[in-house]
C-alpha cells in the first residue's frame, strides 16, 4: 500500500480500531459505536455508561495503543456469513450498537476485520466494510495522537443515549504529526472568538440571540475599509450598486420558490392579525434585484448588468450549528447578480475570477478552485448546462487555473465555482462563489431583446467575493492573527509622550497632525510608565506602530518610531512619518 494522502483515511480508519482495541483492553465493558476517518483524523465513539473519559484516561489510552502497535498485527476481512448468528454474538458480549448496525446493513454483504497477532489468534474484531493497512507496521506510535473527549448522541440523534467521543489522529510520519499539531496550536492561538474578546472586536449576545453580531468598534472600522475597498472596486469593473428592503411579502418568496425549497431556514413575521400580509425577512437578494432588472428593458446592447449589493440576510440556523463570526444567522453578503448573454458568459466568468484573484492578492491569500457540474435532476435546458460548464472551464483554462471537478455536485439550478482560500497557516476556507442560474430568469420571466430581435431570457450569475463579511472577517481575524496590516488596522498609530507634563503639548500636537492626514491615531497619555504602555499597544492592542515623543523629539519636531512585531525603526521627521503611513495605507502594504 502506498502512503500518500489519499491512503492518509484508510492509515486513519486502521488507527482508529486499535484506539478501539485499546479502549476495550483498558475498560472492558466499553461498547463500541462507530469509528471513522475524517479529514483531520478520526474519532471513536465509546458507551461507557458510568465512567466519564478523562485527560489522564487518554494517556492511558495512547500508550496502550503504542503497545499494541509493537505487537505487530495483521487487518484481515472476513465477510458475515451468518447474520443472525453474528448479531446474537455481538448481542452476547453486550455489543448492541454493532448488532443495530448490523441488522441494519444484512443485505449490504457485511464484513468483520480481524485485528490478529503472528500465531492467528483474533485480539479484536470490528464490524467494518473497511479497507484498511494490511498490518500495524504502518501505523507509527510516534506519528498517533489522541486530541480530545467530546459527547456524542448516538446516530447524531438527541433522542438517543449520549456516547463519549475521543478524537485522535494518525500520520504516516511523526514530522507530519508534529507540522499538523502545531497548525492546531496555532489555529487555537488565532483563534478569532479568543481575540474577538481580547480586542475588543466584536461580540454576540444572548439577549439578541445566537449568530447575531455586534460589531464594536474595532472591527466596524476593519469592515468600513473594506467596504471601501468593496465599493471603489465595483464601480471601476461596471458594476451598479444598489439597495433593497430587508423583508418582504411571502407572495415574492412563493414566486422564487424559496417558500417551497427554503423555508426552514426562513424567518416568518408574526401577523398582527388573521388578514394581515404575511412578511418574510430575506434569506437572499437575488429576487430583489430580478425585480430591478425588470424595471427597465433590456436589449443585447444593455448587457452585461452587473449589480451589487452589500445585503444583509437572515437564515435560521439550529443553535448548536452556530459560532463566533463563521456561523451565524444574520450576514451581509457582499451579493452581486449578472444579468448576460449565452455569448457574454465566458467573459463575465474571467471578470470574477479577476476580481476574486486581486482581492485575495491584497491579503496575501491564495486560493483552490472547484467546479460543480449538472446532477441527475436539474432544471433549465441541457444546452444551456453543456455552454456554462464549458463556459466555466474555458474561463479558468484560459488563465492556466489548477481545478477540481465535483461531477454531478451542482444545484439543481446550475453549476458552479466555489473558491477555497488558504490562510497563513494553510487552513482553506470557503469564500467566493459563482453559481449559475438557470431558474430564476425562468420563473421570474426576465427577458433582453437579442440582435435578431427575439425576446430571449439572459443567463444570470450569483457572486459573492467575501461570502458574506461576518465570515471573511472572521477569516482576516484569524489569518492576522489580530495583527491587521496598517491599512485595516482599528487604531493605527498610538503616540506615547515619555513624560506626560513636559511632552503633552508636542504630543498632543504630532496626534493632532495624524488626525488631520487621517490616519487612525491615539494618544496615550495614561500614567503608565512608557515601557508599558509602548507593549500595551504593540503587543496586547497590536496597533502596527508606537512613536514616542521626548525631549530630543521635541526640538527636532521628530519621533521615534517602534514597529510592531520590528521593534524600533529609527527617528523620522513628523512629516516623514506621515508620509510612511499614508502610503502603507494607500498601497494597502500587508
Ligand atoms: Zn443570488
Amino acid at each position: 500500500m502506498e502512503k500518500n494522502n489519499e491512503t492518509l483515511h484508510v492509515l486513519r480508519h486502521s488507527a482508529s480500531h486499535i484506539m478501539a482495541q485499546a479502549v476495550q483492553s483498558l475498560f472492558p465493558h466499553a461498547k463500541l459505536a462507530i469509528g471513522p476517518a475524517t479529514d483531520s483524523g478520526f474519532y471513536y465513539d465509546f458507551d461507557l455508561d458510568e465512567h466519564t473519559f478523562t485527560q489522564e484516561d487518554l494517556v492511558k489510552i495512547e500508550e496502550k495503543m503504542k503497545e499494541i502497535l509493537k505487537q505487530n498485527l495483521s487487518f484481515e476481512k472476513v465477510s458475515v456469513e451468518d447474520v443472525d448468528a453474528q448479531i446474537n454474538e455481538f448481542k452476547s458480549q453486550g455489543e448492541i450498537y454493532k448488532a443495530e448496525l448490523l441488522e441494519e446493513h444484512r443485505n449490504d454483504a457485511p464484513t468483520l476485520y480481524l485485528t490478529k497477532d503472528k500465531d492467528g489468534n483474533v485480539l479484536f474484531n470490528d464490524l467494518c466494510a473497511g479497507p484498511h493497512v494490511p498490518n500495524t507496521s504502518y501505523i507509527k506510535g510516534n506519528a498517533i495522537k489522541l486530541l480530545k473527549i467530546a459527547g456524542a448522541y448516538w446516530r447524531g440523534n438527541e433522542k438517543n443515549k449520549m456516547l463519549q467521543r475521543i478524537y485522535a489522529t494518525a500520520f504516516w510520519n511523526k514530522e507530519d504529526l508534529e507540522n499538523y499539531l502545531h497548525v492546531l496550536e496555532e489555529a487555537e492561538k488565532r483563534d478569532h472568538r479568543k481575540l474577538g474578546t481580547q480586542l475588543d472586536l466584536f461580540s454576540v449576545r444572548e439577549e439578541i440571540g445566537g449568530g447575531l453580531v455586534l460589531w464594536h468598534p474595532n472591527l466596524a472600522t476593519v469592515r468600513e475599509e473594506i467596504e471601501n475597498y468593496w465599493r471603489a472596486e465595483h464601480r471601476k469593473r461596471g458594476y451598479v450598486i444598489v439597495n433593497t428592503p430587508q423583508i418582504a411579502k411571502s407572495k415574492l418568496w412563493e414566486l422564487s420558490g424559496h417558500i417551497d425549497h427554503y423555508r426552514e431556514n426562513m424567518f416568518f413575521i408574526q401577523k398582527e392579525n388573521e388578514d394581515d400580509e404575511q412578511y418574510i425577512v430575506k434569506p437572499m437578494n437575488c429576487p430583489f434585484h430580478i425585480l430591478i432588472y425588470q424595471a427597465n428593458r433590456h436589449s443585447y446592447r444593455s448587457l452585461p448588468l452587473r449589480m451589487a449589493e452589500l445585503g444583509t440576510v437572515y437564515r435560521k440556523e439550529k443553535s448548536g450549528a452556530l459560532s463566533g463570526l463563521t456561523r451565524v444567522q444574520g450576514f451581509t453578503q457582499d451579493d452581486a447578480h449578472i444579468f448576460c448573454t449565452p455569448e457574454q458568459l465566458v467573459d463575465e466568468i474571467n471578470g470574477i475570477i479577476d476580481f476574486v484573484a486581486d482581492t485575495m492578492d491584497i491579503f496575501k491569500m491564495s486560493f483552490e478552485v472547484e467546479l460543480s457540474t449538472r446532477p441527475e435532476s436539474y432544471v433549465g435546458k441541457l444546452e444551456n448546462w453543456e455552454l456554462a460548464e464549458a463556459g466555466l472551464k474555458e474561463a479558468m483554462d484560459r488563465r492556466g487555473m489548477k481545478y477540481d471537478i465535483n461531477e454531478g455536485d451542482g444545484a439543481f439550478y446550475g453549476p458552479k465555482i466555489d473558491f477555497k482560500v488558504k490562510d497563513a497557516i494553510g487552513r482553506t476556507w470557503q469564500c467566493a462563489t459563482i453559481q449559475l442560474d438557470f431558474n430564476l430568469p425562468e420563473r421570474f420571466d426576465i427577458k433582453y431583446q437579442d440582435k435578431d430581435g427575439q425576446l430571449k431570457t439572459p443567463v444570470m450569475l450569483h457572486r459573492v467575493i467575501f461570502g458574506s463579511m461576518e465570515r471573511f472577517h472572521g477569516i482576516l481575524i484569524e489569518h492576522f492573527a489580530g495583527a491587521f496590516p496598517t491599512w485595516l488596522a482599528p487604531t493605527q498609530v498610538s503616540v506615547v509622550p515619555i513624560s506626560n507634563e513636559k511632552h503633552a503639548d508636542f504630543a498632543e500636537k504630532v496626534y493632532k497632525k495624524l488626525r488631520d492626514n487621517g490616519i487612525r491615531a491615539l494618544l496615550d497619555d495614561r500614567s503608565e510608565s512608557m515601557n508599558y504602555r509602548i507593549r500595551e499597544n504593540l503587543q496586547d492592542k497590536k496597533v502596527p506602530y508606537v512613536v514616542v515623543v521626548g525631549d530630543k523629539e521635541q526640538e527636532s519636531n521628530s519621533v521615534a518610531v517602534r514597529q510592531r512585531g520590528v521593534g524600533q525603526i529609527g527617528t523620522k521627521s513628523v512629516d516623514e512619518f506621515v508620509e510612511m503611513i499614508l502610503d502603507e495605507i494607500k498601497t494597502r502594504k500587508c
